[in-house]
């Protein structure tokens, strides 16, 4: 049977491994492996175990600084985001985050360079249970692109539920769903409505939703960690990343 991939320009490739860092508590040893890469070994995590944390060396002096929980994701991500990448050197990160082959490639459609992943989803459908809607953490995962596009198309039905957030010099960030006229992020997704008389759930914008959403599963470790029904048996997956609970199909 033939491979499933994905194709995933060099932006949306680092995006995505922001995303699965987010996604999760913190994997260190995903991370320590992912350090050493970005930086030719300069610097490095040192774990503890039983915590939550790591130690990381600072180059240039002998003091290491401990980091922990949302501190150490924040600081990969932002490693991620710094690291002058080439496409090699992204390759291997994505076949280490995302535990799966990946290689250089072409976009199909306008030859620019990126990364393609197997996702290792054979076998999946979809079973509408509307599970990874109501706990995946999306709040972060509107992006500019998103909202260009439905600025574009006029959907203000969809816009009016993104709060945009403006930080000093900082790039603008979006905040989904946040309840209108207020700064107060909406319980579950508005745009997830249960099917009548049917154990099913569906997507009123499904035409339209946000990359995060179009893109979940991404491969078979983000539906596995994430809890999503749609695979029948046991996956093999590495156990021991945590699930960090929080809201997306068809
Ligand atoms: S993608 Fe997975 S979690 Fe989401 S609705 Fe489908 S089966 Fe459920
Ligand atoms: S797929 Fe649709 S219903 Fe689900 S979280 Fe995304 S926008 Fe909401």
């Amino acid at each position: 049977m033939e491979k499933e991939s994905i194709f995933l320009t060099t932006r949306e490739a680092i995006q995505a491994i922001i995303a699965d860092f987010r996604q999760y508590d913190p994997q260190i040893i995903l991370f320590s492996g992912v350090i050493r890469l970005i930086t030719d070994n300069r610097i490095h995590l040192k774990r503890e175990p039983g915590k939550n944390g790591a130690w990381l060396n600072q180059p240039g002096t002998p003091r290491m600084k401990w980091l922990e929980g949302p501190e150490l994701v924040a600081h990969m991500c932002e490693a991620i985001s710094h690291t002058p990448w080439n496409q090699s050197l992204l390759t291997d990160v994505c076949a280490r985050v995302f535990q799966t082959r990946a290689e250089p490639d072409k976009d199909p459609v306008t030859g620019k360079a990126g990364i393609r992943i197997e996702t290792n989803m054979e076998g999946f459908a979809c079973r509408q249970c509307g599970c990874c809607c109501r706990f995946l953490d999306y709040h972060n995962q509107v992006t500019e692109e998103d909202v260009a596009v439905w600025r574009k198309s006029g959907r203000n039905d969809i816009l009016k539920w993104v709060y945009e957030i403006r930080g000093d010099g900082q790039p603008k960030r979006h905040h989904a769903w946040v309840t209108p006229g207020t700064q107060e992020q909406a319980k579950t997704c508005p745009f997830l409505e249960k099917e009548p008389e049917t154990p099913r759930w569906h997507c009123r914008i499904h035409d339209a939703k946000p990359a995060f959403c179009r893109q979940f599963p991404l491969n078979r470790k983000h539906a596995v960690l994430s809890g999503c029904h749609g695979f029948k048996k046991g996956l093999r997956i590495r156990k021991g990343l945590g699930r960090k609970p929080q809201g997306k199909h068809e």
